[in-house]
């Protein structure tokens, strides 16, 4: 006889690992023990020598689908000759060092339990095992157990009971186990609050297919939805919701019919079906036959599958639902029933809703294939909040994020827990989710951060909130912390080329930064070049109106005289165009800006494509489809010298201008922009290189989200060059906080000498 002690570390609790270990110990004769403590699991395994190599093989070869095991540990100890196998119970003496999972889509055992007539559980819409089923959403405190869940108010049936209670049973301690009988339920009901008669769920898919629009409630939040093939649905509801064009998300009924209307790679199938079940963006094919209104102008599709049991019930093989989040425009998803049913009583025509409180809203994460590999551009229901591996350990840092589509972070140990998709903080409903987040996590995971990072934005609503904290605080550059984010995910603290490229972000000269080439590691970074600076027109406005950006940058070019070039752009300029221009040249509400974002915004408007947006991104994201399949060519750029470097595409929209003359398809043209754009970074790039002998290469920044440029540059960029890129945050505002997080770890260490925070610009 032996006996080996085995410690796991890792994703281990909440998902029937020793359930599994309880099994497989049986299944080889084995004596000893299981148990949960604070770094994952122990247990000690007893009998033959060849018994136990078997069993730690299978160990790591058969764990549960969502286990992830980072270390094992097996060592020999002395024989006790134990009876039997039996789970311990679990250690707590800090239960706060155990993870908090996820919630994780229906596992195939239980889906197959909710299409079995019989079963008891047919059609029940909160079934979950260990495996699968809510988990962030619905935890209150840890260490995870039912009295700290918002299940805590359904008492367990036996039936249920016994299932928690069995180590055999797929259900042992799944903390959210629910059967008719005992758990939650869905109740269909008018906008004004009356129950409709009939089984719930049937009298909603009736009254979907009638173009009926209803509000869901899933397991983060709320959901509008109709009917995706319904085009006057499907207007109805942006008319309601106050959404333009910008596109909805559709949940699919199955694979099959995701693969009716758009192209789904090995990769994207994979990712559509796998345990996080992300919006995965996909390319419409030629047979997409949804209603034009569901992603107007857009070449891609924000599809998902059924992740929760009530969508398995709600929609068939063959349905197509609009599925978006459930807000009045950019508001936080609804979540709590009193507030969701008042915010959201004029926006639908019925209410699916239950009576299981939703503890953490949690909206969907959203993510694409790209070469291949899954990348994140939205983190949220299923990734939230599970924790990113920092390479090093360091004092405990709140990292506030950015403005728009904000996350904070909050870093313990090696783990940076970064919060779900929270908004954007200029509205009051996410400034308040916002805060309340901040409070659970610090709580959730006894987290008391030592510092606090920001934006160097002073108006930013995150750094004011972090101006109220009675903490030390380091204000981080806005495309420091992208090109941070960067290397916090591949754990590197060394010297690259950042290309952080977005919209805005301010810089340490107070004006707006957005397409910047810097040598940059976690502690600081040195500004190398960046486009030429234009005027905002209106400030705000001229984001909104891309028209008032081309207009100056025309008006630069050609001198007043340009309205009367002989190009559409210039006969739709509305009427009070030389005013704008006029109190821009004053320099009033206009400042200067350098977003390689404007300049997709500039290059739409020239080429007719789009003169005022609706969405942020919209103009490139258009630019972008319109370039598809087209071959472009290079256009004329300069790059001045100087200690810091500017590249000026003044000739590149001139020749524009002068294609657009000769009446040359702005597909071609929009693809020699995305070319000339991609040669001029990479050719800095190589600059860069030459001067530094620097070969890593960090991208980050949300015109990375645009697939085409970003394989341009990847295509060019040849050795010794090597790029780096997000995969796990976004590249957009999204992933700041991970980067803020990084840089204030680092400078903490300097703290007490210099605590200014402040970049050092050359
Ligand atoms: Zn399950
Ligand atoms: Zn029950
Ligand atoms: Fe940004």
């Amino acid at each position: 006889m032996e006996r080996v002690k085995i410690k796991v570390s890792g994703m281990v609790q909440g998902v029937g690992f020793r359930p599994f270990v309880y099994r497989l110990a049986h299944r080889y004769g084995l004596v000893g023990w299981v148990q949960n403590d604070a770094a994952g699991i122990q247990a000690e395994i007893e009998g033959r020598p060849e018994n136990l190599t078997g069993f730690l093989a299978d160990l790591k070869a058969q764990a549960p689908p969502q286990a992830v095991i980072m270390k094992l540990l097996a060592e020999t100890v002395a024989p006790k000759d134990e009876r039997g196998f039996y789970i311990k119970k679990s250690q707590t003496t800090d239960g706060r060092t155990a993870l908090v999972l996820p919630d994780i889509a229906t596992c195939p055992d239980c889906q197959q339990e909710l299409g079995q007539a019989g079963d008891r559980r047919f059609r029940y819409p909160f079934t979950n095992c260990t495996n699968c089923g809510p988990r962030y959403s619905i935890i209150q405190d840890l260490p995870y157990d039912r009295a700290a869940t918002t299940m805590s108010v359904f008492r367990m049936c036996p039936s249920c009971q016994a299932e928690y209670n069995d180590p055999r049973d797929r259900r042992f301690h799944a903390q959210p186990n629910a059967c008719p009988v005992c758990g939650p339920a869905y109740q269909l009901l008018t906008a004004s609050g009356q129950a409709v008669e009939g089984e719930a769920f049937a009298e909603a898919r009736k009254r979907i297919a009638q173009g009926a629009i209803l509000a869901v409630k899933g397991l983060g939040g709320y959901h509008l939805v109709c009917n995706a093939a319904d085009q006057a649905a499907v207007a109805e509801l942006r008319e309601r919701k106050g959404r333009v064009d910008k596109p909805f998300a559709v949940m699919f009924g199955d694979l099959g019919t995701a693969r009716l209307h758009c192209t789904v790679s090995d990769a994207e199938e994979t990712l559509l079906s796998g345990a996080i079940r992300p919006i995965v963006l996909l390319a419409k094919n030629p047979q997409y036959g949804l209603a034009q209104a569901v992603a107007p102008g857009n070449p891609t599709l924000g599809a998902m599958l059924p992740y929760a049991p009530v969508h398995w019930i709600l929609l068939e093989a063959g349905d197509a639902y609009v599925m978006t989040s459930g807000n009045v425009s950019d508001e936080p998803i609804a979540y709590e029933d009193q507030e969701a049913q008042g915010r959201l009583a004029g926006l639908v025509d019925y209410f699916l809703i239950h009576n299981r409180p939703i503890h953490s809203r949690v909206d969907d994460s959203v993510a694409r294939i790209a070469h291949n590999k899954p990348f994140l551009l939205r983190r949220g229901r299923g990734v939230a909040p599970a924790p990113i591996q920092l390479a090093q350990a360091g004092p405990p840092v709140l990292a506030c994020g950015g403005e728009v589509k904000n996350t904070f972070c909050l870093t313990k140990g090696t783990a940076a827990f970064m919060s779900a998709h929270i908004g954007d903080l200029e509205n009051v409903a996410a400034l308040a989710s916002y805060t309340g987040q901040i409070s659970h996590y610090q709580a959730l995971f006894a987290i008391q951060p030592e510092f606090v990072a920001h934006d160097l934005h002073p108006d930013y609503l995150s750094t004011k909130y972090a101006q109220t904290l009675d903490l030390p605080l380091l204000a981080i550059q806005h495309h420091h912390a992208h090109i941070a984010s960067v290397l916090a995910e591949h754990g590197l603290n060394e010297k690259v080329i950042g290309v952080a490229f977005d919209g805005t972000g301010y810089g340490t000269d107070g004006l707006l930064w957005g397409s910047e080439f810097m040598l940059a590691d976690c502690q600081d970074f040195i500004r190398m070049a960046h486009s030429r600076y234009f005027a905002l027109p209106g400030g705000m406005k001229a984001i909104q109106e891309p028209w008032r950006q081309a207009a100056w940058l025309l008006q630069e070019l050609y001198g007043d005289g340009f309205a009367e070039l002989p190009i559409p752009f210039c006969r739709q300029l509305p009427d009070n165009w030389p005013f704008i221009l006029q109190a821009a040249a004053k320099g009033i509400n206009s400042p200067l800006a350098c977003g390689a974002g404007r300049l997709f915004d500039m290059a739409a408007a020239i080429l007719g494509i789009r003169c005022r947006v609706h969405y942020e991104g919209q103009a490139a994201v258009e630019l972008e489809s319109a370039a598809a399949g087209a071959t472009g060519w290079l256009l004329p750029y300069h790059i001045t010298g100087g200690p810091v470097a500017e590249l000026d595409f003044r000739p590149a929209f001139a020749a524009l201008v002068q294609a657009v003359q000769r009446g040359e398809n702005p597909a071609g043209l929009a693809a020699a922009f995305h070319m000339t754009l991609a040669a001029a970074t990479v050719d800095m790039i190589r600059r860069i290189h030459h001067m530094t002998g620097i070969r890593k290469v960090a991208f980050s920044g949300g015109v990375f989200q645009n697939m085409t440029l970003l394989g341009l540059i990847l295509e060019r960029l040849d050795h010794p060059l090597t790029p780096l890129l997000n995969r796990q945050v976004p590249a957009n505002d999204g992933g700041l906080a991970l980067g803020q997080a990084a840089v204030a770890r680092e400078r903490s260490k300097q703290h007490v000498s210099c605590n200014t925070g402040q970049n050092h610009s050359p």
